[in-house]
């Protein structure tokens, strides 16, 4: 008797060490509601996101609820409602993304304080139009205008024609919001009224480096590895492995770095050599150089401007103003310079909201429209 008695106790205690150790009390799944669509998020889901998201991170515990909510399918959020068992609150997205975290499967964190919803519901926004494309489909359509063997075909249709070239025109920074923007302002008589423009999800989270590895390997970010900044390369085939495979080659153009790993690409650098606080005058002058010397089969030109001079002065501010029409002018004068049978494919990575910070007035990297919404033009010269 005595001894079961000891056994008990000692059960007892290890069942309250567990509990403790797991963060009590045991969380149960969270109902998660997108737009309407119901959602259980178990321990199973939660561990399997959280393996994946904190891989190359410190903080194995939390990380930002967009994850959850991007992998749950959401491209745009509006609005979260908390709901309690007496209580619901709801948040304007725009106000606390950056603050809230999710952890533990049902526990969410706002600015600091911890919340354990019964329910979550999310309200999306974004694009109305029905068809709203990816930046995944950009090197899916370049292959199949090369005759690569790479992924499935794009969801985009190739233009007619037989195609012998492809650029590429990389707006860094340039989302649709801004691009919608500029186009009223009239400061782009070339883009605004050159080939087609096809509305277009970015990848989560909004970055360039994510942005370029999704755009590289034409699948998501959940998919290719590289779901944080600071992951410079891809363990998976690109399109730069496609073209280098059908022996042909890919001149790259690009700032005074990569913000990426192009293995198999020709890479011509442009540094600020006049000294005037931007690469996009270099980078026009190279990417000129390069279509003059006969370019190859594939081409991309990334401009930069438009996204630092974003954060520094904020988008839709009088030297934002000034760069987007620089910009426009650059492309005004490469796209006639490639040959016949080029197709044009131009397109930024993300967009840009405006902040107010000590240090910048633009950034990017949430679930919000002016980040994700972004845009293909195909064109045929
Ligand atoms: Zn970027
Ligand atoms: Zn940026």
């Amino acid at each position: 008797m005595k001894h079961t008695q000891k056994r008990y106790w000692q059960v007892g205690l290890f069942a309250l060490l567990l509990t403790l150790t797991a963060c009590s009390p045991q969380k149960a799944p969270l109902q998660l509601s997108i737009d309407g669509v119901e959602i259980i998020v178990d321990r199973e889901m939660f561990n399997m996101i959280q393996k994946e998201i904190n891989a190359n991170s410190d903080d194995k515990e939390t990380q930002l609820l967009e994850y959850l909510f991007y992998w749950q399918g959401a491209h745009v959020v509006e609005s979260i409602t908390m709901v309690t068992e007496d209580d619901s609150a709801t948040y304007d997205w725009q106000d606390i993304a950056e603050d809230t975290l999710w952890c533990d499967v049902s526990c969410v964190v706002i600015e600091g304080v911890e919340y354990l919803p019964e329910r979550l519901e999310v309200t999306t926004g974004g694009f109305e139009a029905e068809m709203v494309y990816s930046i995944t489909d950009i090197s899916r359509i370049t292959a199949e205008a090369l005759g690569l063997d790479f992924l499935e075909d794009s969801r985009l249709s190739l233009p007619d024609g037989d195609f012998s070239h492809v650029a590429w025109f990389f707006l860094d920074g340039f989302g649709y919001e801004q691009f919608q923007v500029a186009k009223e302002e009239d400061l782009i008589p070339y883009l605004g009224s050159t080939g087609t423009l096809y509305p277009a999800y970015g990848i989560y989270p909004p970055r360039t480096t994510t942005s370029t590895a999704a755009l590289l390997s034409g699948v998501d970010s959940s998919q290719n590895g590289v779901f944080r900044s600071g992951i410079r390369s891809l363990t998976i085939p690109s399109i730069l492995d496609a073209v280098v495979d059908a022996g042909m080659q890919f001149d790259v153009v690009e700032g005074y770095s990569t913000p990426f790993n192009y293995p198999g690409a020709v890479i011509t650098l442009s540094g600020d050599r006049d000294g005037n606080g931007a690469t996009d005058d270099e980078v026009f002058n190279n990417a000129k150089e390069v279509i003059a010397d006969g370019i190859h089969e594939a081409l991309m030109v990334h401009f930069h401007g438009i996204d630092d001079v974003g954060h520094t002065y904020g988008p839709y501010s009088e030297e934002w103003y000034e760069k987007v029409a620089e910009v426009d002018t650059y492309m005004s004068e490469l796209v006639p310079l490639l040959p016949d049978g080029t197709l044009v494919i131009i397109f930024p990575d993300h967009g840009m909201h405006p902040i107010t910070d000590d240090v910048s007035l633009g950034n990017h990297g949430n679930l919000y429209f002016e980040d994700m919404g972004i845009y293909m033009i195909l064109h045929t010269k």
